[in-house]
């Protein structure tokens, strides 16, 4: 059997006396699509970066492609991994946050090449090169030399959405991609990552947008209270009758996904 993409075990995290995750197991298989829904302030940005190591969950473990990320198991309790195994780990992650954190004084290209010279260590022209194919995937070729501030919000995402990719992670994280978006936005970054999902990339996506959740997800995880609630295929998760808590969330996030839903 192959390991699933991300495996996380028992994961519990506290800020203080604050317990934000309340022992979270789930596995999500490689080439599929999880949604991770729930209210604000459930945990899901917390998982989510626990996923990527940017938080340490208090306990539990977390596996990435079976490799141990962050902590590894041993006779004495868990121990730190060595920063070269943390990081070899952590270049298999791609992750896109809602507020798209692109360099303002560097064009789209720039932006996109300049992860690749500092974090892949590629010659000017290689990176160039590279950067270009990942901005035309996301039908920014365009667009290629503006600046942040004279790309729309949804043209930004998707400039961000390339510098993630350009490093050729097997496995990306959004939170809440299209949250910091106008409406009318929102489309064109769903559409790049329906497509990356039709490639086979395997992918965790917290997003209040129930419509994708329910078409491109091929399982939803709903978190309450820093409890997984259910994780599912969509199918079973938004299946009348519903259990009260998710009934509850989809009244108050209600949006056109949740509607076509009734
Ligand atoms: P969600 O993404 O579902 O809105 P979060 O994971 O961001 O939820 O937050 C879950 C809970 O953890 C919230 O109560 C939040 O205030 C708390 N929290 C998140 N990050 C921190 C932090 N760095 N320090 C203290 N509390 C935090
Ligand atoms: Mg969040």
């Amino acid at each position: 059997m192959t390991d699933p993409a991300i495996r996380v075990q028992h994961v519990s995290k506290q800020f203080g006396d604050t317990v934000v995750l309340r022992d979270i197991s789930l596995e999500v298989p490689k080439g599929e699509v999880t949604c991770l829904i729930g209210p604000s302030g459930s945990g899901k940005s917390t998982l989510l970066r626990c996923m990527a190591f940017l938080e340490e969950a208090t306990s539990g473990t977390i596996l990435i492609e079976g490799e141990p990320l962050g902590f590894v198991d041993g006779p004495g309790g868990r121990k730190r991994q060595t920063p070269a195994d943390l990081r070899r780990t952590r270049s298999r992650i791609g992750m896109v946050f809602q507020q798209f954190n692109l360099w303002p004084h560097m064009t789209a290209l720039g932006n996109v090449s300049a992860a690749l010279r500092r974090v892949r260590g590629m010659a000017k022209a290689a990176a160039e090169e590279r950067a270009m194919v990942q901005l035309r995937k996301v039908g920014l070729e365009e667009r290629a030399h503006h600046y942040p501030s004279q790309l729309s919000g949804g043209q930004q995402q998707r400039v961000a959405i390339a510098r993630a990719l350009a490093l050729d992670p097997t496995i990306m994280l959004f939170d809440e991609p299209t949250s910091a978006l106008d409406p009318e936005l929102t489309g064109e970054v769903l559409n790049v990552m329906r497509a990356l999902a039709d490639e086979g990339m395997t992918m965790v996506v917290v997003t209040h947008e129930i419509g994708f959740a329910a078409s491109v997800g091929n399982r939803v995880a709903f978190l309450d209270h820093g409890r997984l609630l259910f994780h599912d295929t969509p199918e079973k998760v938004f299946a009348a009758p519903r259990e009260p808590r998710l009934e509850q969330f989809l009244d108050t996030y209600l949006d056109r996904g949740a509607a076509m839903l009734k």
